[in-house]
C-alpha cells in the first residue's frame, strides 16, 4: 500500500540537467537546498512584482514599495567624511524624473555593475517625500536586452530566495527553463481531487512562479500545500494502521472496585467534561486496539483526576501503570497526589526521577525515603511515577497496561514512539496543557485520537490580567504586599537565572531576589530556578505549599503543573521575553482556589507587536484562542519550543492558516486507505 508517487523519476534528476546549471551554479543552488529538478521547481518565490507596467519615478510615494525602470546617468562611491565608510550612490532616470539609490556600505563589485547607460528595474520605497527622491538599499535587476524579456518584464514576476552569487534574474530564468522542459513530468497524484476547485499540480507549479494574476498565487499555494498535507497524512495514518494490525489491546476496562471508593474520597464531583472524556477512555481501553489518545485541556481543567481514573481502570484489571512527567517537580507533585489517593486503596505508588534513582536492587524510592523492594515490581497493581528516567535503559516495567505522559509537548514525537514500544503495546494517554491549535494537532498528533476537557471546575475565583510598565513596579509591589498580608501567596517570575553581559536589561532571579526581599520585607521569600539542587528545590516547594514561604521568585521552571490554590498573584517581569502560550501556562498557576487572582505582566517593550501579544492575554483566558494567536504571530516552531522535533518541513503549507486543507487531506487519505489500495 503506498501513495501514488506524485512525481516521476525525471524530476529527481540532479539540477544540473537544467540548461545553464554547471558545477558552480549547482553549488550555489545547493546552498538553498536545491539539489534536484523538483527542488528547483518547488523553490517558492518570496514575493512577486507586477511588471506589466512600471510606475513613473515622478509618481513614487514614500510609503508604497514600487518597481520602476530607469537608466543610470551617474554612479560612484561617496565619502562624506574622512574615515567614514564609503557609500555607493547611483542616479537613475526614466524620462519622468530622477531617482537616487544609495547603499551605505559600498561593495567592491558595485562600480563594475552599476555602469552609466545600463538599464535596471529598481524595487524599493522612497525614504521620505524630500528631493532628491531617494531609495536606500533597493533591490535591483539588470535589464538585459535580449531573448527572454518576456520572463522578466511585461508580466507578474517572482522574486525567489537567493544566495550570494545568484541573482533574481538567473534564478527566474533557471526555473522558467526547468518548467519548459519538465512541466509535463509533474504527475497528478491519484487522490481524486475536485479539479474544479484546485488546479492540477503541474499547473499549480507554473502558477506559483508565473501567475497570470496575483490572486493565482494563493490558489496555487493551496494546491501545493494540499499535496504536502496528503503526503503527511498518508504517513501518519498508515503508521497507525500498521500499528493496529500489529498490536492487540490489553483488556483494561476495570470493574470499578477501586474507582468507586476513589471518587467517593476525592472531595469534589467530576465535571461533565471530565466524565465524558473518561467514557471515551474506557471505551478505548476495552477496545480491540491499544488506546492512543491525546487529552487536552486548559491549565487547571483537572486532567490529573482524569489520569487517576484511567490509571485505576488498568490497575483494577491487574496491570501496572506508568506516569511520566517532564520535570522532577511535577513528578514529585504527581507522586504526592497519587500516594494520597491510591495508598488507601492498597495500590503501591513508586517514584523514579533522575535524582532519585532506583537502587542496585532495582528498587524504587518511596515518599518516606524507603526503598521499594524489587518485589513491588512483581506484585500487581502498582503505579510508577517519574520523569523520563522511568524508561531509561534496562528498566522495563512488567505487566505495563497503561502509559500516561503528562505535558507531552516537552517530550517529542519520536520519544513517544520508543516509549510505548517498551511494553507489550500498553494503552497510551498523552496529556497536554498547551492547547494545541487544531492544525498542529492534526499534523503532529494525527495518529492520536483527541479528547478535550472544555470546562473548568466550578468554584474558582476569576483571574484578572493587567499589563504594566516598570515605572509602576512600586505600586505593583504594594499590591502584592497587601495580598500577602491578607493571607494569599504570590509568584514572581523573571526570564533569566543570571544577568547576561550581552543583555543587561533582561532581569534575572538571582539578582532580583534581593530586591524582592527588600520590597516585601517581613515576609519569607523563596527562590527557585534550574540550577538549584533538587533537594533544595523540593524543600522550597514544600514550604511554599504550606505557606511558610509567601512569595516565590522563580524562572519559568514553575510553568507547568505546579498546583498551590492559595497562590493568587502572578507577577511576570520582562513579559515580552516569554511566548504567549508560556505566559498563559504561567498564569495557570493562579486562579486555582476560591479567591480572586491577579496576573500582572510587566513590560517596557515599545514594539507594537510585543504590545499586541500581551494585550491578547489581557483580553482572554481561553487557552485555545491564545494558542491560535501565538501560532499566527510566531509560527509553529516557536510555539512548540525547541524540543519539538516532529514538525514537518513544509514548503507551501502554513500551519497557522490551513485548517481546512489539512482536514481535506485527512479525509482524502482516510478514503484511500479504507479502499485498501
Ligand atoms: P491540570 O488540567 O492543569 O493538570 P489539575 O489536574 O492540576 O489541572 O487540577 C487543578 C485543580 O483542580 C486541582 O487542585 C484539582 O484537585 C482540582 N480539580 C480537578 N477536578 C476538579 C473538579 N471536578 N471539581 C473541583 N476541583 C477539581
Ligand atoms: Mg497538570
Amino acid at each position: 500500500m503506498s501513495l501514488p508517487e506524485p512525481t516521476v523519476s525525471q524530476l529527481a534528476a540532479p539540477v544540473s540537467s537544467v540548461w545553464g546549471v554547471g558545477e558552480e551554479r549547482a553549488k550555489l543552488l545547493a546552498r538553498l537546498d536545491i539539489f534536484t529538478i523538483e527542488d528547483l521547481l518547488l523553490h517558492k518565490p518570496r514575493r512577486y512584482e507586477d511588471r506589466r507596467k512600471f510606475l513613473p519615478i515622478r509618481d513614487l510615494k514614500p510609503d508604497e514599495a514600487a518597481t520602476v525602470r530607469g537608466k543610470i546617468i551617474a554612479a560612484g562611491i561617496k565619502c562624506f567624511k574622512k574615515g567614514m565608510r564609503a557609500m555607493f550612490e547611483c542616479v537613475f532616470d526614466d524620462g519622468t524624473a530622477r531617482l537616487h539609490c544609495r547603499w551605505w556600505q559600498a561593495q567592491s563589485w558595485m562600480p563594475d555593475w552599476y555602469v552609466v547607460g545600463r538599464e535596471f528595474l529598481i524595487f524599493g520605497k522612497l525614504d521620505d517625500d524630500k528631493k532628491p527622491r531617494t531609495f536606500t538599499h533597493p533591490e535591483t535587476e539588470l535589464v538585459e536586452p535580449g531573448d527572454d524579456e518576456f520572463i522578466h518584464v511585461n508580466r507578474i514576476v517572482p522574486v525567489h530566495p537567493l544566495t550570494e552569487g545568484l541573482t533574481a534574474r538567473v534564478m527566474r530564468s533557471l526555473i522558467w527553463r526547468a518548467l519548459e522542459k519538465f512541466e509535463k513530468e509533474i504527475a497528478e497524484p491519484d487522490i481524486k481531487l475536485d479539479l474544479k476547485i484546485f488546479p492540477e499540480r503541474s499547473n499549480a507549479v507554473r502558477m506559483i512562479h508565473f501567475p497570470e494574476e496575483l490572486t493565482d498565487v494563493e490558489i496555487a499555494r493551496q494546491r501545493l500545500a494540499l499535496d504536502e498535507y496528503v503526503a503527511l497524512q498518508f504517513q501518519i495514518q498508515s503508521r497507525r494502521k500498521k500499528f493496529e494490525a500489529l498490536s492487540k489491546a490489553l483488556p483494561c476496562s476495570g470493574d470499578n472496585r477501586l474507582m468507586k471508593p476513589f471518587l467517593a474520597a476525592l472531595g469534589f464531583k467530576l465535571t461533565a467534561a471530565q466524565t465524558n472524556v473518561l467514557k471515551e477512555i474506557r471505551a478505548d481501553m476495552s477496545g480491540k486496539h491499544p488506546m492512543r489518545r491525546l487529552l487536552q485541556g486548559d491549565v487547571g481543567s483537572g486532567k490529573t483526576a482524569v489520569a487517576a481514573c484511567s490509571a485505576l481502570m488498568a490497575l483494577e484489571s491487574g496491570f501496572n501503570v506508568a506516569l511520566m512527567a517532564p520535570t522532577e517537580i511535577l513528578a514529585e507533585q504527581h507522586f504526592r497526589n497519587f500516594t494520597k489517593w491510591f495508598e488507601p486503596l492498597g495500590v503501591k505508588v513508586a517514584l523514579q526521577t533522575g535524582s532519585r534513582k532506583s537502587g542496585e536492587d532495582g528498587g524504587l524510592q518511596m515518599e518516606d525515603g524507603k526503598r521499594v523492594r524489587p518485589s513491588i515490581l512483581n506484585s500487581p497493581s502498582s503505579i510508577f511515577v517519574g520523569t523520563h528516567a522511568l524508561f531509561t535503559a534496562g528498566f522495563d516495567l512488567p505487566k505495563l497496561g497503561l502509559v500516561i505522559i503528562d505535558e507531552q509537548h516537552k517530550f517529542g514525537v519520536a520519544q513517544r514512539e520508543t516509549l510505548v514500544r517498551k511494553g507489550n503495546y500498553p494503552h497510551l494517554l498523552v496529556m497536554t496543557a498547551t492547547p494545541i491549535p487544531r492544525t498542529l494537532g492534526l499534523t503532529l498528533y494525527g495518529d492520536l485520537d483527541v479528547s478535550t476537557i472544555d470546562e473548568m471546575p466550578g468554584g474558582r475565583g476569576a483571574i484578572k490580567t493587567f499589563v504594566r510598565t516598570t515605572e509602576k513596579l512600586p505600586k505593583v509591589f504594594d499590591f502584592i504586599r497587601e495580598k500577602i498580608s491578607g493571607g494569599r501567596q504570590a509568584y514572581i517570575v523573571y526570564p533569566r537565572v543570571e544577568v547576561a553581559d550581552t543583555d543587561k536589561d533582561i532581569k534575572a532571579v538571582t539578582k532580583e531576589f534581593e530586591n524582592v526581599q527588600r520590597a516585601l520585607n517581613g515576609f519569607k521569600i523563596g527562590l527557585l530556578h534550574g540550577r538549584i539542587k533538587p533537594a533544595e528545590k523540593e524543600k522550597t516547594m514544600a514550604d511554599f505549599r504550606s505557606n511558610k514561604i509567601q512569595a516565590l521568585v522563580a524562572t519559568s521552571l514553575i510553568e507547568v503543573g505546579v498546583d498551590v490554590p492559595n497562590a493568587t498573584v502572578m507577577l511576570i517581569e520582562n513579559a515580552e521575553h516569554f511566548g504567549l502560550a508560556q505566559l498563559h501556562q504561567l498564569r495557570g498557576r493562579i486562579g486555582r482556589g476560591a479567591h480572586e487572582s491577579f496576573c500582572i505582566l510587566v513590560s517596557d517593550a515599545q514594539h507594537p507587536e510585543a504590545q499586541a501579544r500581551l494585550k491578547i492575554l489581557e483580553e482572554t483566558n481561553d487557552g485555545f484562542k491564545i494558542a491560535e494567536a501565538d501560532l499566527k504571530l510566531r509560527g509553529p516552531g516557536e510555539l512548540l519550543g525547541q524540543q519539538q522535533s516532529g514538525l514537518p518541513n513544509l514548503r507551501f503549507g502554513n500551519l497557522a492558516e490551513d485548517l481546512n486543507l489539512i482536514r481535506q487531506a485527512r479525509e482524502l487519505v482516510a478514503k484511500i486507505l479504507q479502499s485498501g489500495r
